[in-house]
């Protein structure tokens, strides 16, 4: 009987999985000189395999946030050729259209949605070389995973059920769980907007309100402008009021200087204070000057949307080297190795404390996109307001807005784009996982996994061998796990266990 292999989600994440376990069995073939049976199946809710949710949008005004030659050398292989197959040319040509579009280091989204799905297409194509069957489930929505016995799991589709050795769930985003009680309310909307059928009901000639005022809100706010021609002003609204930072104009490959050597030295068992003023010891080494939580801009009260733009804009207009923007990018990357080794209370005061400031310097918008905000600012079209506290509902079809200074602002439109949820309830297939005990909720969101492996743990803790997860179901163990590197990184490592254990 050849493996089989369930992966559920068929994002970024899957293409990942199946591109590595691919590799692994050309290779091993390739020494045997026996071909590799197996199969793959891979189920997807929507109509493509590759884009998955972020890389979905159509829109031109949706840029990935992340630059392109780092988003397609991670689905770099050495094993797949080009151009073999009729009139598609392939994944390299796909790439090479995302990577020289426009000249500039941010694309449309959706050319490198296109790029995953001729990627995926192709490993399926090559893979019946190794007598692998790499099948492609479109629109089949997985509803429930149970386990049949210690080898077995019965994965119920809403139109067919499969049995399979091996289950990866790759499912991205779960929905917010903020505003939740909103939900229903006419002039509400749960989710940001990417595609015409998000913005259902939208009314142009109506202000509106934004919730969040990071990458998905700004991509929200970008396509009213450009897509459904808002007429009337569009507010976005946090507590912090702050747009994320510019992306650097250079990828410098900063050497960090003094935390990786204690991250090292701590191993499981990390100090939060002790990092913390490592990171300002490197941030001030870098700016070569004293710098530390008291001198940076935390909040609305210590700039305006307008200046910080405009600021960000000039320095980058200049060239002007942003070493702490190297330095953050360094120290994200080391996250998951943090987070692990910092104990529970540690991990809540960060949560609580630092991590939305940290992401706001961490998540990045192109140049083209801050510049087109700040156009929109100066003509009094879009608004950015800090320190929002609350949304009530006294008068129906009126959302009342309210601030910590007690103003308040009323509008009959209302769009929620504070970000995904971790709620594990919240999603039909993991409710009834965990019903039945096969998935545990973590207490920091997303379900439990072993943070090394990546296994999938059930409700007394007891690790599946054979079930894993990958990207945002594993946040609260692996905290952000939100860009194509990481959720490769995760893919490789199982496809490397799932690849250990079929072959033993
Ligand atoms: C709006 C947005 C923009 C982003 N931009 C960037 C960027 O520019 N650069 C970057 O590096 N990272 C970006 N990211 C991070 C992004 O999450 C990762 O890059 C990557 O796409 C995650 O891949 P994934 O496969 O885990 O999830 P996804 O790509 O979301 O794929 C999950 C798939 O699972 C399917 N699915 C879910 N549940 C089921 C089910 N029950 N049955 C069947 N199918 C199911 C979904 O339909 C979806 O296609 C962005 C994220 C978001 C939300």
């Amino acid at each position: 009987m050849p493996a089989k292999i369930a992966i559920i989600g068929g994002g970024a994440a899957a293409v990942a999985m199946c591109l590595r376990l691919y590799e692994n069995m050309r290779e091993a073939s390739e020494v045997s000189n026996n071909p590799y049976i197996a199969e793959i199946r891979i189920f997807e809710k929507n109509n493509t395999i590759g884009p998955g949710i972020p890389y979905s949008t159509p829109y031109d005004c949706h840029l990935v946030n992340f630059p392109k030659k780092i988003m397609t050398a991670v689905f770099d292989s050495k094993y797949l050729t080009n151009g073999l197959y009729g009139t598609d040319s392939g994944a390299e040509n796909r790439a090479n259209l995302f990577n020289s579009y426009l000249h500039t280091d941010y694309p449309p989204r959706h050319l490198y949605g296109e790029y995953l799905e001729s990627r995926a297409e192709q490993i399926q194509n090559e893979a019946i070389k190794l007598d692998i069957t790499l099948e492609f489930r479109r629109n089949t929505e997985v509803i429930d995973v149970k386990s049949l016995d210690e080898q077995n799991f019965l994965i119920e589709a809403k139109t067919e059920n499969y049995t399979a050795n091996y289950v990866v769930l790759c499912t991205g985003n779960m929905p917010s769980t903020n505003f939740r009680e909103l939900i229903g309310k006419e002039g509400y909307w749960h989710k940001p907007f990417y595609s015409e059928e998000d913005a259902k009901n939208f009314d142009p000639k109506k202000s509106v309100v934004i919730i969040g005022s990071r990458t998905s809100a700004i991509d929200t706010a970008l396509f009213l402008f450009s897509e459904k021609h808002a007429q009337e002003k569009v507010i976005m609204v946090s507590r912090s009021g702050l747009l994320p930072v510019l992306c650097p104009q250079k990828f410098v490959n900063y050497q960090l200087k003094y935390m990786p050597e204690y991250i090292e030295a701590a191993g499981t068992s990390i100090s939060l204070d002790t990092l913390i003023s490592l990171f300002w010891k490197e941030i001030s080494d870098a700016e070569g000057c004293t710098i530390d939580f008291s001198s940076i801009v935390k909040s609305y009260k210590d700039t305006t949307a307008l200046h910080w733009l405009d600021r960000q804009i000039k320095e980058a207009e200049m060239e002007t080297p942003n070493p702490s923007s190297y330095v953050i990018a360094k120290v994200f990357l080391l996250f998951p190795k943090i987070w692990q080794a910092l104990n529970e209370s540690d991990q809540e005061t960060f949560l609580e404390s630092y991590y939305g400031l940290f992401m706001t310097y961490a998540s990045n918008i192109p140049l083209q996109f801050a510049k087109k905000l700040r156009e929109l600012i100066q003509d009094d079209r879009l608004c950015v307001r800090g320190g929002f506290e609350s949304i009530t509902t006294d008068t129906p079809g009126t959302f009342n807005v309210r601030f910590e200074d007690g103003t308040s602002i009323s509008t009959s439109q209302l769009i929620n784009a504070t970000g995904c949820g971790y709620d594990i309830d919240s999603v039909p297939l993991y409710k009834s996982m965990h019903q039945r005990g096969l998935t545990a909720a973590h207490r920091l969101g997303g379900i439990v996994v072993n943070p090394q492996t990546f296994c999938v743990l059930n409700k007394d803790g007891i690790e599946s061998a054979r079930m894993y997860a990958i990207g945002e179901p594993t946040r609260g163990v692996v905290l952000a796990t939100n860009d194509v590197r990481r959720v490769n990184w995760q893919a490789e490592s199982i496809a490397d266990a799932i690849f250990q254990g079929i072959s033993a």
